[in-house]
């Protein structure tokens, strides 16, 4: 098994986010960064960690893969609830049931499911962590659990959430909602006996008879296998493995993972009545814990009172307590300000994404008249192609402005300006919703009808070529005079978009051969 510490994880995290920058796919984006965040957070660097979530969320919404958008949902769950953001948590993971379950995508539901638990784990949620994966194995979801057949070791996290959620929840350690008990009672043998199940497969990863899918995992490993000692009433296996947990944490040197092996250790303790041991152990977690986790840092605190207190150390405890209580404010403070800090990145992400939706649109407009453009033209027929294609009728009239050039000439770029918004507005009135006028190039106009057939877009097209004629100009240029001809053309099924519009162009050109002020209809093919 490859070593772990503190610098193997920030080279490994810089690796995959440059592998993440340079990945063309944007599904393998998202695994990267999604991998990134995970390290973040092992890392104790919540606010990172958010960061490459949400990159990993955005990569997965370039794809039309809904598995991979719902996992990346699941990775803001986990790092929302890290900083204890369990409204935030459970938003996203809704969303990521939602979408797995639309997929039908059995292995991504059992994954939220996985994960959700894991979250209610940290909570010390242990009730309803293990009746979430109790259900999970009744489902037809099961099975990717059982035997995770992509080798990303579900199966194991599975067990290790069971094992740790089990096994406290039976000790009746669990400070869920009292009415969970009944339900946990009423499930008693059945979990005691997956509780085995699961206890036997960490045992065999512990052994190294069976290879852990992640050696990050090691820890998780250990402290689920500590429970169950304490569960067995093992005390000397207890503190061997709880000992092995503080030393890996150590070799790691990674602070938040020390804090956590330190107060596992700790509450051991207290239970054995080791007073001493847990005020050692206490102290430090609280330390290694720091500002960066203030609500673990105020539990180890806690432990540290209580062992003074236990100790009859009663200034001591009387101290740490005190200084708790006016610490209270500063960790609650650094506690919102990390959630804070969660919530402004992202919002920041929400509003990028707005913008950058506004800036796909704006990008098939028209800046002057503020219709669309060539490429909202040519997008809407290809839509009009695919609908012909089950049978929808439906033409094209290319309009272009008579004499535009000399009309700027002779009244100025201003006037010209004007003349293309007025004549866009005026067609715009006489059509249809559901038909698209768009600037095709300079004085240039292409009109999608929708529906018609080649006769009714004929006609349609000699009302819009006399409603520009009628056009008040007076306040423009005295004198100023605007027609336009016209070439329309039908869309039939399976004719590509270049040959439907040389037709329209073609017909407009003989619309102006036959002097202009004129509407042609193309002979079809
Ligand atoms: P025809 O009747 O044969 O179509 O003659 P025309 O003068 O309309 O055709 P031509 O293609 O020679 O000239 C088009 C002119 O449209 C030239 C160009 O300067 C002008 N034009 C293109 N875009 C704009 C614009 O955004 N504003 C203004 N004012 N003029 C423009
Ligand atoms: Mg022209
Ligand atoms: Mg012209």
């Amino acid at each position: 098994m490859n070593r772990v510490t503190v610098q193997a994880l920030r080279e490994e995290l810089s690796g995959l986010h440059l592998a993440a920058d340079a990945a063309p796919d944007p599904a393998v984006r998202a695994g990267h960064f999604r991998e990134a965040a995970y390290l973040a957070l092992d890392l104790g660097d919540p606010a990172r960690a958010m960061t490459y979530a949400l990159a990993c969320l955005d990569a997965a919404r370039r794809t039309t893969n809904r598995s991979l958008q719902a996992l990346a949902h699941v990775t803001i769950a986990l790092v929302m609830g890290d900083v204890h953001d369990d409204v935030g948590a459970a938003t996203h993971f809704r969303e990521a049931e939602g979408l797995a379950r639309s997929a039908r995508d059995a292995r991504g539901v059992a994954v939220v499911s996985v994960n959700a638990s894991h979250h209610e784990l940290e909570r010390a949620h242990y009730a309803s962590s293990t009746l979430r994966l109790m259900s999970l194995l009744r489902s037809p979801y099961a099975s990717a659990v059982q035997a995770d057949e992509e080798g990303r070791g579900l199966d194991q996290v599975f067990h290790m959430n069971f094992t740790r959620g089990a096994a406290h929840a039976l000790l009746g350690l669990s400070p869920d909602l009292p009415d969970l008990s009944a339900q946990l009672s009423g499930a008693r043998e059945e979990i005691s006996a997956q509780l085995e199940v699961s206890y036997d497969v960490l045992r065999r990863c512990y052994h190294h008879e069976m290879p852990l899918a992640n050696s990050r995992w090691q820890p998780d490993v250990l402290e689920a296998l500590l429970i169950h000692a304490r569960y067995r009433a093992s005390w000397t296996e207890a503190q061997a493995l709880a000992d092995e947990w503080v030393q890996l944490a150590q070799d790691w040197n990674v602070p938040a993972q020390l804090g956590r092996a330190l107060l596992g250790r700790a509450a051991l303790r207290a239970h054995t009545g080791q007073w001493e041991g847990v005020r050692v152990d206490a102290a430090r977690a609280a330390q290694d814990f720091g500002d960066e986790h203030p609500s673990r840092a105020l539990a180890a605190q806690q432990l540290l009172a209580q062992a003074h207190a236990a100790q009859g150390q009663w200034q001591a405890a009387f101290e740490v307590q005190q200084a708790l209580s006016t610490q209270a404010d500063r960790i609650y403070r650094a506690f919102m300000q990390q959630s804070a800090r969660l919530r402004v990145i992202e919002r920041q992400a929400a509003e990028a994404e707005v913008r950058a939706e506004a800036f796909a649109e704006a990008a098939l407009r028209d800046p002057l008249t503020g219709i669309a453009n060539r490429a909202g033209a040519q997008r809407r027929l290809n839509q009009m192609r695919a609908a012909a294609q089950r049978g929808r009728s439906g033409a094209v009239a290319l309009l272009d402005i008579d004499h535009f050039k000399s009309i700027n000439d002779r009244y100025g770029h201003a006037a010209g300006d004007e003349v293309l918004r007025r004549v866009v507005q005026t067609i715009t009135r006489a059509i249809r919703e559901v038909d698209l006028l768009a600037r095709y190039g300079g004085e240039e106009f292409l009109l999608l009808l929708d529906g018609l057939t080649r006769a009714e877009a004929f006609r349609a097209c000699l009302r819009v070529r006399q409603l520009i004629t009628e056009i008040d100009w007076s306040d423009v240029a005295p004198g100023l005079q605007v027609t336009a001809s016209i070439g329309v053309a039908e869309i039939t099924a399976g004719q590509p978009q270049e040959a439907i519009l040389r037709e329209a162009d073609t017909a407009m050109y003989e619309a102006k051969a036959a002097g202009r002020d004129t509407v042609r209809l193309a002979h079809g093919h």
